[in-house]
């Protein structure tokens, strides 16, 4: 496990680095799962289908308020989990890879047992000690905030009908603002912003566990660490 000790009290670890004992509860008591449009792509070529058969048979179109997002719904569990393991582990979406660790903030795992608990009471992420602060697969994440961003573009223009020429547009669109270097360091900065104004407290003294200085060097040390 890499790690860091932030004054001898905190550990910094990559969220991945729980143990995750594989229970397959994650897959089965949630009811959706957000999906981005590279998502499906990405799912459908792993399931040898195309996007368009993969968004008939699997996306729920989500609609609140007039605006509109892509779901899969696992309501009673979702259907690629094979003996409680995923059979499209690799190609899972982006939600699914980042729990259980927060997908918007480094959060310290006594905040993240409280989040998780009430639903997820069943999970190994509950065992890890109150003192480690877990970081999410920053490169992925920048990633996915791409990719939501090129989702609301799509939404907005096609609202939740699937337009074949719009979500090939979409996902190339999406696929080379990830790889443009200068976009990637735009987003990074964005989220770096949000950890600053969201860093966790520690239940016992009330006290955010981080300075500025040490998320900064906290996020510079774990961009390399990818899942
Ligand atoms: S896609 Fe895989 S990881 Fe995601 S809910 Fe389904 S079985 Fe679980
Ligand atoms: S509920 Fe927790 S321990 Fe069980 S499979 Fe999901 S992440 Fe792993």
């Amino acid at each position: 496990m890499d790690e860091l000790i932030i004054r001898n009290k905190y550990k910094v670890v990559n969220g991945k680095d729980f143990t995750c004992e594989a229970c397959g509860a994650c897959c089965s008591i949630y009811s959706l799962v957000d999906l981005h449009i590279t998502d499906i792509f990405r799912m459908a070529e792993k399931l040898g289908i195309t996007p368009k058969e993969f968004f008939e048979k699997y996306v729920t179109v989500i609609e609140k308020d007039g605006a509109h997002t892509f779901a899969m719904n696992i309501e009673g569990g979702c259907k690629f989990q094979k003996d409680k393991k995923c059979a499209i582990y690799e190609a899972r979406s982006d939600f699914c890879a980042f729990y259980p660790n927060s997908h918007s903030c480094f959060d310290l795992s006594q905040t993240q047992k409280k989040e998780i608990k009430p639903k997820n009471p069943g999970c190994s992420a509950h065992k890890q000690p109150d003192n480690l602060i877990l970081i999410p697969d920053l490169e992925r994440m920048a990633e996915s905030r791409i990719y939501y961003m090129v989702k609301e573009m799509y939404l907005a223009q096609h609202g939740g009908v699937y337009d074949e020429e719009g979500m090939k547009a979409a996902h190339k669109k999406g696929l080379a603002q990830a790889a443009n270097a200068r976009m990637r360091e735009i987003v990074h900065m964005q989220i770096m912003s949000e950890i600053m104004q969201n860093i966790p407290v520690d239940d016992e003294t009330g006290e955010p566990v981080l300075t500025r200085d040490e998320v900064k060097m906290i996020y510079k040390k774990m961009r390399e660490k990818r899942s």
